[in-house]
């Protein structure tokens, strides 16, 4: 098993592992799954250097902010196919979602206290980084972070990268190593000592172990008290779920990625976000099966297209504009959460943006809703509210609508900061892939953020870019998409 990358790892404390204690402690949080995990591997190497066996514990707590039953849903899946995929396995994997507020943190404070070593997830955004400074106090031994967010490690960068083309540039150079440093694909199959139940008899006499994929997880759902006015979407969560997308993406809506990926009645694209943001398939995976799809190595990579949109990965149109996607934007994001303590606040956006939505915030705004208005998808525009009745039934947006969504959201509201604020709120209650470094991309981006100034200067927007529902009318087919999602139709 190839060691984990010393620049995936970071120590918490200088507590040698405490070599009296039975297991070591895995304490899943963000990379919710077995395969392709860095995580997991630095666990099983300790456990086999300390002649240790591994406990994985995956919790979910009650109270996180916008806690609700679709998000809870998801992760139960995902908690299913790691019972399964663990249950012939050394390791031992206790899912615990919590019923009442504070249980979970006691528990981990527990299973901690018997742990020689314990490794947790490095996820630089959301209520995360907070809550594994804050468990040091109670973790008396050896307690790593781990990164196993993407390709490239999340803080290797020397500096902040504030436009896509340079930090493109940044990952050309220095992706190809982390093309060869790969996480195991079953890191399990390494583990040396099984576990053994009864070192958590006494814990399972207080906290319940419960097998996900016995229970009714509706009845069990039904009986959380969790936010359910965010109802349960029909797209399933979990490893299995993920894989699926995955080989179909492969099969069909790949080969069309770069002409069709824009096109709202299309299903050109991955629709893997949610699976990233619960952790439930790794970057790596999918990164792989693209290339053996396309027989592509790194004999391929172009070093005279360094920074260039196409042509450096040497693949297909569509591999190259996939994979523009997959790892400049979606690690450009991570790299700015890691960069900058306020990449959720208005004052983060770039001088010029500030600038000229102040210079316009005092412009008069022909229509102007609510936050209540906007959840309820209750606008005059047609196309924005079947894009909010999307994102309310399925949890999910067009990437394209997505954009639109957003900066009518800045067209509506009487001022920037509160336009921000709706931005954050609809996002993160109801996407599944919300609350993540590229929800504050997208969010931010919609303001300004890796974007330029463009002209004509206009109402209320100033320099910032500029999009209208009839452009999008003109330029797309929406007769499908409105047909499926607009208020009042039959999905
Ligand atoms: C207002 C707004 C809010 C957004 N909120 C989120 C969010 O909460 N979570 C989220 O993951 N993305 C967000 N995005 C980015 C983008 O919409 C989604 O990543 C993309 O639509 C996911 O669909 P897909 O998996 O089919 O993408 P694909 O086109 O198949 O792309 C593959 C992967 O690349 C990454 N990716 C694709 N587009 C972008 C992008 N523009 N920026 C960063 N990464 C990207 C995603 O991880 C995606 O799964 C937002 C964009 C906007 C404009």
């Amino acid at each position: 098993m190839l060691e984990v990358p010393i620049n995936r790892i970071i120590t918490l404390n200088d507590e040698q592992p405490n070599m009296d204690a039975p297991y070591v402690l895995y304490w899943m949080i963000a990379f919710r799954r077995v395969n392709y995990n860095f995580s997991i591997q630095r666990a099983i190497e300790w456990a086999n250097k300390l002649s240790k066996p591994l406990l994985i514990f995956e919790p979910m707590t009650i109270d996180y902010p916008m806690a609700s039953i679709r998000f809870h849903k998801f992760a139960i899946e995902g908690m299913q196919d790691i019972q399964k995929q663990t249950e012939k396995s050394k390791a031992f994997y206790f899912p615990y979602v919590e019923e009442k507020r504070g249980v979970a943190d006691k528990l981990l404070i527990e299973l901690a206290k018997n742990a020689a070593v314990v490794i947790t997830d490095d996820y630089p955004t959301y209520f995360v980084p907070q809550m594994t400074a804050e468990a040091k106090g109670s973790i008396q031994t050896t307690y790593e972070l781990v990164d196993s967010n993407g390709l490239l490690p999340i803080r290797i960068a020397e500096k902040e990268y504030v436009r896509a083309h340079d930090f493109r540039r940044f990952m050309h150079k220095n992706i190809e190593d982390f093309l060869v440093e790969v996480p195991e694909k079953d890191p399990l199959e390494y583990l040396n000592l099984k576990f053994d139940e009864k070192l958590l008899e006494p814990i399972f006499k207080k906290y319940e172990l419960v097998d996900f994929n016995k229970v009714n997880t509706q009845d069990f759902l039904n009986n959380l008290n969790v936010d359910k006015s965010v109802e349960i979407s029909d797209i399933v969560g979990g490893y299995n779920a993920a894989k699926s997308r995955l080989d179909l993406f492969a099969e069909k809506g790949f080969n069309d990625y770069s002409k069709l990926r824009s096109h709202p009645s299309e299903d050109a694209s991955s629709q893997l976000s949610p699976y990233f943001h619960f952790g439930h398939i790794s970057t790596y995976e999918v990164f792989e099966k693209i290339i053996s799809n396309e027989s592509w190595s790194v004999e391929n990579i172009d070093p005279n297209f360094v920074g260039r949109r196409e042509g450096w990965w040497g693949g297909s149109a569509n591999l190259e504009s996939f994979f523009d996607e997959l790892i400049t934007w979606r690690e450009l994001g991570y790299h700015t959460c890691v960069k900058r303590a306020n990449y959720d606040q208005y004052q983060s956006l770039p001088d010029w943006a500030i600038k000229t939505l102040d210079d316009h915030a005092n412009d008069e705004r022909e229509y102007i809703y609510d936050l209540s208005e906007f959840t309820n998808a209750n606008t005059h525009d047609e196309i924005w509210n079947a894009a909010q009745n999307q994102l309310k039934t399925e949890g999910r947006i067009h990437n394209y609508l997505r954009m639109l969504w957003g900066k009518k959201i800045l067209e509506w509201t009487p001022n920037p900061q509160i336009a921000l604020s709706y931005l954050i709120d609809l996002n993160d209650r109801f996407a599944l892939d919300g609350r993540d470094p590229n929800s504050y991309s997208g969010v931010f981006w919609i303001l300004g953020r890796y974007d330029r100034a463009w002209g004509p200067e206009r109402p209320i927007y100033g320099k910032i870019r500029y999009m209208t529902s009839k452009s999008t009318a003109t330029k797309f087919n929406l007769k499908p998409y409105l047909e499926k999602w607009s208020v009042g139709s039959t999905v």
